[in-house]
């Protein structure tokens, strides 16, 4: 092979987040608490823009969990989830016993569709059921149409949590995506714009529901002398060594968001102007982290489909991937109820998530254009 692996989206290191794990070590606070993990959630918090409270946990699974059941979610109740996302997403609903409900997107974001939302409630409204809560995703970093979805929202009264785990960075009409719905959910595993190597946040609104967090993902222990417990618990707190990690990350934050958008720039620049290719558009008052460019192959025009595309890139030792698989598709979830606007489905068949680190060289992003550009090779 010519050049080493070409990923789709590789940690990323700034520098200084060793020295923020060695301090650890030195005080010996290797443990689920202690400076790192303060100072963590307090660099979120002002990235967030300040009226917000995080808090630190071990994964986005477990930031999603807890943001259900905070929200009360149990057996029986009904959850919203938009349909065009990973798995991990909705897997938390049935942690509950609850039962998803999924929703399509629409064509500008990629993300819920508002309208689709609406439909759902009010007929879900109509069997005697309402949904508890409503989860939507900002997919590869896009933000959704959130004046739409939370004025939905507000209108029957049922909570949103925003799962921003792709979208740290994202904003839409000038608020940090993750601080705008009931709760925000951010994650910090080893492909995402910055990482921990493992973990996440939940992102409040109260000082009171940090605090409930915390108490919940360190095992709901009461205040007592020895282990007292009067509700379920969970070991869903981040360790003082990822959260080490994390403050180091954040000092280059902002930085990997350029790199990432530049990326699809030149991406952009490239291949936008070839028939048969479309990249995903930023509508206007919207702005992507672009944690991962996408495209969109429409083989009649292109001459090549998707997976053909795929496996080339396979051969050149080049990684990438087909656009989510939407849940309402997927074998476990398919039994649920879904309300099916045709968009997701497409994306899935036609669209390919590009190599998109922020650690990747010009002569990298040549290559995978070259590879596609050659397409009859
Ligand atoms: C990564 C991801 C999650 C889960 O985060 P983890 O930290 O891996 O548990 C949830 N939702 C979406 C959309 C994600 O991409």
């Amino acid at each position: 092979m010519k050049h080493p692996k070409i990923w789709l989206s590789s940690p990323h290191m700034g520098g200084r987040e060793q020295d923020f794990v060695n301090k650890a070590f030195e005080n010996n606070w290797v443990a689920p608490l202690g400076e790192n993990v303060d100072g963590f959630e307090s660099d979120l918090e002002t990235f967030l823009g300040g009226n917000v409270h995080v808090a630190a946990l071990s994964s986005g699974t477990a930031a999603l969990h807890l943001a259900l059941v905070l929200l009360g979610v149990k057996t029986g109740d009904e959850v919203i989830c938009q349909s065009f996302t990973f798995s991990a997403s909705a897997n938390p609903i049935l942690y509950q016993g609850a039962t998803p409900v999924f929703i399509d997107s629409e064509k500008d974001s990629w993300n819920m569709c508002p309208t689709a939302l609406r439909h759902c409630i009010i007929d879900r409204l109509s069997n005697g059921i309402k949904p508890k809560a409503i989860i939507v995703v900002h997919l590869y970093g896009m933000p959704a149409d959130m004046d739409a979805i939370m004025a939905v929202a507000q209108e029957f009264d049922i909570k949103v949590i925003e799962d921003a785990a792709e979208a740290l960075g994202s904003r839409y009409k000038d608020r940090a995506c993750g601080s705008i719905g009931d709760f925000g959910v951010l994650s910090f595993n080893g492909n995402k714009i910055i990482t921990t190597s493992g973990g996440g946040a939940l992102v409040c609104k109260t000082p009171e529901l940090k605090q409930k967090t915390i108490f919940l993902s360190n095992q709901s222990r009461d205040p007592a002398p020895h282990y007292q417990h009067s509700e379920i618990g969970y070991n869903y707190r981040m360790s003082n060594i990822c959260a080490g990690i994390g403050r180091g990350q954040m000092e280059v934050l902002n930085t990997r968001v350029l790199k990432r958008r530049e990326n699809f720039e030149i991406y952009k620049t490239e291949l936008g102007a070839c028939p048969g290719l479309k990249l995903q558009e930023e509508p206007s008052g919207y702005f992507s982290n672009r944690w991962l460019s996408c495209i969109v192959i429409d083989a009649e025009i292109f001459g090549r489909d998707r997976e053909q595309i795929r496996l080339k890139f396979e051969e050149q030792n080049i990684d990438s991937r087909p656009l989510w698989k939407p849940l309402h598709l997927q074998p476990i979830f398919a039994p649920y109820s879904s309300y099916i606007t045709g968009v997701s489905g497409h994306l899935f068949n036609h669209g390919l998530c590009l190599p998109s680190g922020s650690n990747l060289e010009i002569s990298d992003l040549k290559t995978v254009i070259e590879t596609i550009k050659n397409k009859y090779n």
